[in-house]
């Protein structure tokens, strides 16, 4: 049944196609109120991955791949334990959401030059910020993911890192490419996003061992395991 104050607070959206990318399905989800809705590059919604009535407990995060009209386009990872993981294996064209608007504050800020790290989640909001980037804004990133198919395409090179089997958790790898990383001398602005624990170590590593300032690094820790549904 349907409950009227969710209808109120979050948009009805509805699926319109669904496809396999990788360790992917690439959504296209449409909803009348998304028309004219503010997005930033880098946003995410939240979507109601339960049986559409249980809500916080089911509330699962997403950035928005790309927005236009009354659609947007999500990529959401199928890693088989968790409602917004069944949720997404199992919607097809015609399935109906709840899902907030887009919002978030993990966006592109002004700099000169940008460096993105993170995993195969973090690269859906990086696509986004990435074709953002002013043309004459140069843009170091580095994308760990568990295979070639997972490979998003991004608006600028890409270093990326192909794990295998090996865990995107506490990834001692990602950090020793950060490390051999050749950044301009001047601290640009950090966007550090994906599993939690990667993330802490590589803002330790700008902070402690590159002299970054704590404002310029930006960091949204998407996932870690053992936790549910993080923000
Ligand atoms: C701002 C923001 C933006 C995000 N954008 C995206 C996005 O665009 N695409 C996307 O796929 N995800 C994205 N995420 C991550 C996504 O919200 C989480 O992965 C979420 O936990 C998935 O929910 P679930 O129900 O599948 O798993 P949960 O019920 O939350 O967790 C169940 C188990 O699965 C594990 N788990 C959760 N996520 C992962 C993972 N990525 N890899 C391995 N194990 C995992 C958990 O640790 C837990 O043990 C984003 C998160 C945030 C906060």
């Amino acid at each position: 049944m349907k409950n009227p104050l969710l209808e109120l607070l979050f948009l009805r959206a509805t699926v319109q196609s669904s496809e396999r990318v990788g360790v992917f399905r690439r959504m296209r989800l449409t909803a009348p109120g998304l028309r004219g809705a503010a997005w930033t590059p880098g946003q995410q919604v939240r979507l109601d991955a339960g049986p559409g009535n249980a809500l916080a407990p089911t509330l699962r995060t997403y950035s928005v791949w790309s927005h236009e009209d009354d659609a947007i386009e999500l990529y959401l990872l199928v890693h088989g334990d968790g409602p917004g993981s069944r949720w997404a294996e199992a919607a097809v064209a015609g399935t109906s959401v709840l899902m907030s608007k887009p919002k978030g504050d993990f966006v592109v800020r002004t700099g000169g030059s940008h460096l993105f790290i993170g995993e195969e989640t973090a690269s859906v909001a990086f696509g986004a910020m990435l074709r953002a980037l002013p043309a004459d804004q140069s843009a170091h990133v580095l994308v760990d993911v568990p295979d070639v198919d997972s490979q998003l395409p991004l608006a600028r090179p890409v270093q990326w890192l192909v794990r295998g089997s090996r865990s995107a958790a506490s990834s001692a790898e990602v950090l020793a490419a950060a490390r051999a990383l050749e950044l301009p001398a001047e601290p640009g602005q950090a966007y550090l996003a994906g599993e939690a624990r990667t993330i802490q170590s590589l803002r330790h590593h700008l902070v402690a061992e590159r002299g970054w300032p704590r404002r310029s690094v930006h960091m949204k820790p998407f996932w870690t395991p053992g936790k549910r549904g993080m923000e």
